[in-house]
């Protein structure tokens, strides 16, 4: 368990999906996507979170998608993050929204293409892994485990039905997991929202895995869940009520994703813009709001890569 003697910890850390993704998720086709779309997050939305997390005076991780990585200027972004000092992490090589379901073997070998891409790109082995949709299962857990990484950080312990009761408008929309594709085990609702070492058999139980755990942010005893959308689009004085119930969480492990930074005007197509609508809140708005967030948490906590969380918290969970 982790108790108060632990040193209390924040990660923030960016799922860096691209458009198409997106697309996949809302069946939109590809083909709305032109050149300038599909390099925006390279193109703007790394480069604005550097800018963020260098102002700021922070460590940060990306989880990057290997397939991605043959987008135009991803690469090189990425390359530059490395530089920056920016852990990458991996967040598979096919992103396939069910790649929890798939057999084991596969699992490893999409898991293990987006290691090599990656360690190809910097010389440094990723250490961590999330999951496309959060869902973790045994086998994916236990390809994490295979590959050797240190962490994964997929559990996703909120719980939507209370937002529809908190009455917040939209919020529901705004906090949707990308995981239409699959529905998973209602287990995750209880699952620590605390660091744990996972049971090989039931990854949202408490068990023995060599692999470390690291949940998602979720506010105590409600569960909201303190992700990206909700901190950029949401009503302030609700982001800022909902970040005081996070203060005494051990780890603050702060979700976000790379449209957390963009809007409209960045190029997006209206089919997306109509679907994902907090792209419609201006980016300067986010920007300032994240800017903000990401010095509070240095406030009273030291802000560290999820690695580093991960390897603090390995001998006390
Ligand atoms: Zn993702």
């Amino acid at each position: 368990m982790v108790g108060d003697a632990v040193e209390r910890l924040a990660s923030i850390s960016v799922d860096l999906d691209t458009l198409p993704h997106y697309c996949r998720i809302f069946g939109v086709p590809e083909s709305v996507l032109d050149a300038a779309a599909l390099e925006v997050v390279a193109a703007r939305a790394i480069p604005r979170y550097l800018e963020l997390f260098d102002r700021a005076g922070t460590a940060a991780t990306f989880f990057c998608i290997g397939s991605d990585l043959s987008l135009p200027g991803m690469s090189a972004a990425l390359e530059r993050s490395h530089r920056q000092g920016v852990e990458l992490a991996s967040h598979s090589w096919s992103h396939d929204y069910a790649l929890s379901r798939w057999a084991s073997d596969e699992i490893v070998a999409d898991l293990r293409r987006a290691d090599e891409a990656l360690t190809a790109l910097t010389g440094v082995r990723p250490v961590g892994f999330r999951a496309p949709g959060y869902t973790l299962t045994p086998a994916l857990l236990g390809a994490v485990a295979k590959l050797g990484y240190s962490y994964d950080s997929s559990t996703y312990p909120a719980v939507p039905y209370y937002l529809a009761k908190a009455g917040v408008m939209g919020l529901l929309e705004l906090v949707r997991r990308p995981s239409r594709a699959i529905l998973d085990t209602p287990r995750v609702l209880l699952a620590p929202t605390t660091p744990y070492r996972p049971s090989p058999t039931a990854p949202y139980s408490r068990g023995a895995s060599a692999v470390v755990e690291l949940p998602v942010a979720v506010a105590p005893v409600t569960r909201l869940p303190f992700i990206g959308a909700f901190a950029t689009a949401l009503p302030w004085p609700v982001v800022e009520a909902t970040f005081r119930t996070l203060r005494r969480v051990p780890h603050f492990n702060f979700e976000l994703h790379a449209i957390d930074v963009l809007d409209a005007t960045d190029g997006i197509p209206p089919e997306l813009v109509r679907r994902q609508r907090d792209l419609k809140v201006p980016a300067s708005t986010k920007l300032d709001r994240l800017g903000r967030l990401f010095a509070w948490l240095g406030d009273d906590r030291q802000r560290v890569t999820v690695a580093e969380a991960a390897r603090r918290y390995a001998s006390v969970v």
